[in-house]
Order: structure tokens, then sequence, then C-alpha cells
């Protein structure tokens, strides 16, 4: 079965990895800081914070935003779960505003009706690697004097507008688990301009403690330290920053692989009506961490759990991205009901064909032919393809 997306990882990688482990520090060494450079680098960002994974970096996020119980941060329902949880940890309450259907991002205006004197925070999501509409997100966080957090968790190396994500937003995560852009195993990162964000994702990384001489409040000799806040342990390894170091190296190649990829992808089904490829808007370019298709129910003889049982049976390890989140037990348990008519529709068509770097020719080509086939079993258009 062909993943729908997995890690690369070279022996380059593996004797950085090595080398950590022969050093002096295993974590809290000197990779951290290096990785956090290079992110903030390569993202044109000023500071960087890693963390243990991009779930503990959104935390930090929403702690240096400020969130706490009584705030309202709005986001997306088309997303992994930790888009909004990371809102719950901090006590506040997650709202769900719609998607557009073309671009499958958060709809801007629809998010700007949500807004109340509660809001606090918006959590733009980089749905499958196409940058959200952050000129807009921008505009209405000022208007309403909002924290813009950008969940750029798939767009790692996306572009928008010409700027790069990571510059846009107060603070923008980027995750490394091994289905994303790069890996380090479990990680991720918060990067942003500001110094007041910086210091506070530092210290909530550290159980909220400080050494810094000029945040103590006393100095009782050369040991001393000081808890300013409840923080956690989030902290990354020096393993994992390593790897992270290496894999940075091969950003540019990996996304160039996946443009590639998703290109013949959509040259391959253009025409198959009902079958709808990702629209890509002229002013972004993504990273492609994910390759959505839509299967219209209208268009075909049975459902959508059907066509993608069909494409596993095939042997291409198929996916569908998201249930809205809101769906999900536990948030119907805090009272959460069906809200966003477009995330549901979209939600109920849906299905990711796998896409990585380390997918050869033949796995291209083998998904393309599945996709085919299954189309032309199935389809209720008169005029089958190939
Ligand atoms: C992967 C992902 C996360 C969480 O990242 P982890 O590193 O797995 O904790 C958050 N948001 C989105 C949209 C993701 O895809």
């Amino acid at each position: 079965m062909l993943p729908y997306g997995q890690q690369w990882l070279d022996e380059e990688d593996i004797q950085a990895v090595i080398d950590v482990l022969k050093s002096d520090f295993i974590t809290q060494g000197p990779k951290i800081f290096e990785f956090e450079q290079s992110i903030a680098n390569k993202v044109n960002a000023k500071y960087a914070v890693a963390f243990s994974n991009g779930t503990a970096a959104l935390h930090g996020a929403c702690y240096a935003a400020g969130v706490t119980e009584g705030d309202e941060v709005i986001t997306t329902p088309i997303t992994f779960a930790a888009s909004s949880n990371c809102v719950l940890y901090q006590g506040g309450t997650p709202i769900f505003s719609d998607i557009n259907l073309t671009t499958y991002n958060l709809d801007p205006d629809v998010m700007e009706s949500k807004i109340t004197t509660r809001t606090k925070a918006i959590i733009a999501v980089d749905f499958a690697g196409q940058p959200a509409e952050m000129e807009r997100f921008k505009e209405i966080a000022e208007k309403y004097n909002l924290i813009l957090i950008q969940d750029a968790a798939h767009s790692l190396g996306a572009t928008y507008r010409g700027m790069k994500v990571g510059s846009m937003a107060d603070m923008t995560m980027f995750s490394f688990h091994p289905v994303k852009a790069i890996t380090t195993g479990e990680g991720g990162v918060i990067v942003t301009d500001s110094e007041k964000y910086y210091q506070r994702l530092l210290l909530f990384r550290s159980h909220g403690i400080t050494k810094n001489p000029e945040l103590l409040e006393g100095n009782q000799g050369s040991w001393y330290y000081e808890m300013h806040d409840l923080g956690y342990n989030y902290r990354m390894t020096d393993m994992q920053a390593a790897l992270g170091i290496s894999q940075l190296q091969r950003l540019d190649q990996f996304l160039a692989r996946r443009r590639e990829i998703a290109d013949k992808y959509t040259e391959a089904f253009a025409g198959l009506k009902g079958l709808i490829t990702p629209h890509q808007t002229s002013h972004s370019e993504s990273a492609w961490h994910l390759y959505v298709t839509r299967w219209l129910s209208g268009s075909f003889k049975v459902d959508r759990r059907t066509l993608f049982d069909a494409l596993r049976n095939e042997g291409i390890g198929v996916q569908v991205h998201y249930i809205p989140v809101y769906q999900h037990p536990y948030y119907e348990k805090l009272g959460y009901t069906s809200l966003c008519e477009k995330a549901e529709e979209f939600y109920s068509t849906a299905i990711s064909l796998p896409i990585y770097p380390k997918m050869n020719e033949v796995d291209v080509s083998d998904v393309i032919q599945a996709v085919k086939k299954v189309y032309n079993q199935f389809t209720n258009h008169p005029s089958r393809h190939e």
C-alpha cells in the first residue's frame, strides 16, 4: 500500500543524528538554537522557538497570545484537531467558521462575521499547503485588535503574494511530523518577529522557568533561576534538531518534487467530469502537503466510501482530510453542533491521494491509473476516459 505521505531520510540525515549521539549534549545543547536560526532564516522571521511537536508549539502560541478562559479563538473546522485543541488547553473557546469551497481555506468574510467582544485571536490554517488569505486576515486582525496565528503545519516553504509563510502572522507554527514537509520525528516550531512573544514562548517551553539575568527578580548566586509562570516541558532534543537542520537543506528539493507530482495528477485528471482537482490561487505557491480530490456525489453511481475503498483495493493509501473538528464526539459533548455547511459538503466528497517527495515515477503512474480505473468504473458520465 502506497501511503498518503512519508518521510525521506538519507545517509546525511542519519549521520547528523549519530554525531549528536556521540557529542556532549543530546538535549538543550547547541543544535536547538542552530535549528531555530535556520528555520527563522528560511522563512524570513526574526525568532524561532522549537517545541517537542507542532501541537505543543500551538499550545505555546495560544499561551503567548494570552488566550485564557472566556476568550474566543476563530479557526476552520477543516483541519487536524490540534488547531483548536490548543485553544481548549488554555481554557478558551474555539469558534469554527466556514471554508471557501474553492480553496478549502477559512473564508475571511464569514470569519469576520463571527467576531465578538470576546474574540482574542484567529488561527488560520494553510490547508493542504496553500496559504490562507493572509492579507485579509491581517486587515481583520488589525481592525479588531486580534492576534493572528498561522497554523502552517502544511505549508513550510510556501509563498503568498511573494512573501514566505512564516513572515506574515504574529506567530506561525510549522510541524515536523514525518508526513510533513521536513521531519524531526516529532517536532514543531513557532516563528515570530515579536521579542515579547519570543520570550513568552521560551518560558512556556521550559516549565515557566528562566535563567535570563535580565528577567530575574533576584539573584542569589550563579545556580539561581526562577519560575515565573506555569509552563511545560515541551523541549525538543538535540538529535531531533540536528535531523531538522539536515532535512531543511533538502526542503527546496522536496518542494520541487511535490509540485511536480501535483502537476502530473492535475494534468492526468483534467477533463474527468465530477472529479475536482485542487484549485491554486494565482498569488500563492502551495507547499503541496496534500493532494485533495473531490468526487462530487451526483457524478458517481456509488458513495464516497465505496470510491475510497475501491482506491484502497488498488493499493493506493488514500486518506480523508479532514473530519470537521466539531463533529468529533469530544467536541459534540462540549455542545458543538453542525454549523459549517461548506465544510461538511467538502468533507463528504474529499479523498487525498498520496503525495510525498520519495514517490517515484512508477508510484505516481500507479496512482493515476488507479484513479482512472475507479473513476471509469463508477462514473455517471457517458464520455469515459481511458
Ligand atoms: C500535523 C498538524 C498539526 C500538529 O502537529 P504535530 O507536530 O503532529 O503535533 C497541527 N495542525 C495541522 C493542520 C497539522 O496537520
